[in-house]
């Protein structure tokens, strides 16, 4: 299927090449790659793929506009953040569109990132401007002492695929706020998104070398130069648990800040006092937001023997009904997976859990045409060897399993080295704060099925990861504290 006008426009639109410094550049040797469209396997466009040699001129140009930035006003920092926040809701529905185009999410989905992403700098243009530190007296009377925030410095960024820009302006709106340069290494399957977010913050003012863009298909080749260079001062990735852990262990040569989102499992309890038409709304949410290509996505549902049959008609009934297409079309509820190996990967985890002896109430097959399609599938009667319950689904199938006690419902969330976010559905306050604390996982969602909000700490503990992005902890991961023990 041939492009629309109007997506082709948008296309042509986004620059290809590297931002280095101000400049928009080929790669060394002028090497490039493709970016594919999920709903037909199709290339889109060419784009610029970079070598260890840019990705050191990509860092080079960030350590060379580190002090001037740190040395702009925060009012400055703040208004552009604040210009960017604008721009980006103005240009919705081009950049909504250019995210469905390479990463498959129906376009209302992909506007509902793009709010979610413009918050995080509207949030940080607030917090641009809230950095303080103290003075005080010491015990003893004899000395005083100074406290400062300063930036960091210059930051590296390894970004993911599944939220194209969010996961970009959850780092990207922080450290502009705090004063840090940054490198950017969008994923190579949705490069686009983020070569669009560079324009737009160009547009509104952002300095040359503030922010640097590479794309490429090397990603280790690219990324170990700057991870390995002194200069570098803080790493945030988001990303897979398996990659998260590598790039950990080449950080410590460095000693090198870390902030990690890694890869989550995350548990749906759903309680026999629980409002259950609640509950399926908060599933739906939790399960199908993004076609389940979130770390956040609900991946295995717990759900009390007396209410699990009502639930799981209820679920089925609901993602069922579901329309499956190109992200594109209006009427598109469900995109593409993201490639061949995901969708097969999710067949896989289907396949497995129906041989242990889980019955597929719906869904449960791949489309049939061109694209990575996997149809809304509700799996019951789910054994506890069952892979799906072990291992991050990343795709639109819910799983099903029972249990009878609030212990045994407790102790299977927590069975897991994942530790991201939870869903509780009670009615019983009591209960709800038990558990909740019982839970070891960074978010909780209690009744509701989404915890993303730019004004909340998210992030995971265990094997989800280390540090927070948002809320009143996001900005302390772009700064250092500094005391001054002064002599009175
Ligand atoms: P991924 O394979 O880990 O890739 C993430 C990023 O790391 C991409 O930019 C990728 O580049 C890059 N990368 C891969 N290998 C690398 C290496 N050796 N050195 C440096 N960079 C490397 O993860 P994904 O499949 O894109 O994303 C899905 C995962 O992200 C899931 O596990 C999900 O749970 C997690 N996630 C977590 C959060 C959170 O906040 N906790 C949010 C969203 C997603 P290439 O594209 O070139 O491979």
């Amino acid at each position: 299927m041939s492009l629309a006008p109007h997506e082709q426009a948008v296309l042509d639109g986004v620059p290809k090449q590297l931002l280095i410094g101000g400049e928009w550049r080929d790669a060394t040797g002028s090497g490039t790659f493709e970016v594919e469209d999920p709903a037909t396997g199709k290339a889109l466009c060419s784009i610029a793929d970079a070598s260890a040699d840019d990705a050191r001129a990509a860092l080079d140009a960030a350590v060379a506009a580190q002090p001037g930035w740190a040395a702009t006003p925060a009012n400055e920092r703040s208004e552009i953040l604040h210009r960017a926040f604008l721009a980006l809701g103005e240009q919705s529905d081009e950049l909504a569109l250019l995210m469905t185009l390479e990463m498959g999410k129906s376009v209302a989905e992909s506007k509902g990132e793009l709010a979610y992403a413009a918050e995080f700098f509207r949030w940080f243009s607030g917090e641009a401007l809230r950095m303080d530190g103290y003075f005080k007296t010491t015990g003893n009377g004899a000395s005083r002492v100074l406290v400062m925030k300063q930036p960091v410095g210059p930051c590296f960024f390894i970004t993911p695929w599944n939220f194209p820009n969010a996961m970009g302006t959850r780092k990207i709106g922080p450290a502009i706020a705090a004063g840090c340069t940054m490198v950017v290494k969008p994923a190579q399957q949705t490069p686009l998104s983020m070569l669009a977010l560079a324009k737009v913050l160009e547009e509104c003012g952002l300095p040359p070398g503030v922010l640097n863009v590479i794309t490429a298909t090397r990603s280790g080749e690219v990324s170990a130069p700057i991870i390995a260079d002194p200069r570098l001062r803080k790493l945030s990735f988001t990303g897979s648990t398996e990659v998260g852990k590598k790039l950990i262990a080449q950080a410590a040569d460095q000693v090198l800040r870390v902030s990690m989102e890694l890869g989550g499992n995350a548990p749906f309890l759903v309680f026999a006092d629980a409002d259950l038409n609640a509950a399926v709304e908060g599933a739906m949410l939790a399960k199908m937001r993004n076609m389940g290509e979130a770390c956040t996505s609900a991946n295995r549902f717990h759900v009390h023997e007396t209410v699990a049959k009502e639930f799981a008609e209820k679920l089925a009934a609901r993602m069922g009904a579901l329309t499956v297409g190109r992200g594109t079309e209006e009427k598109t509820d469900v995109g593409p997976l993201i490639d061949a190996v995901q969708r097969d990967k999710v067949a896989d985890l289907v396949q497995d859990a129906v041989n242990k002896g889980a019955t597929c109430v719906t869904g449960g097959k791949k489309g049939d045409g061109e694209g990575y399609f996997y149809a809304p599938t509700v799996l019951v009667d789910v054994p506890d060897d069952a892979r799906v319950l072990s291992e991050e689904i990343f795709g639109p199938v819910a799983p099903i399993a029972t249990f009878s006690t609030d212990a045994e419902a407790i102790a299977a969330a927590n069975n897991t080295e994942y530790g991201l976010v939870s869903y509780v559905f009670t009615k019983d306050l009591t209960r709800a704060f038990k558990v909740c604390e019982a839970l070891e996982t960074g978010m909780i969602g209690l009744n509701q099925g989404i915890v993303s909000n730019a004004g909340a700490p998210f992030g995971g503990v265990k094997q989800s990861g280390t540090g927070r992005e948002g809320g009143n902890e996001g900005i302390a991961e772009y700064l250092e504290t500094k005391y001054v023990a002064i002599n009175v």
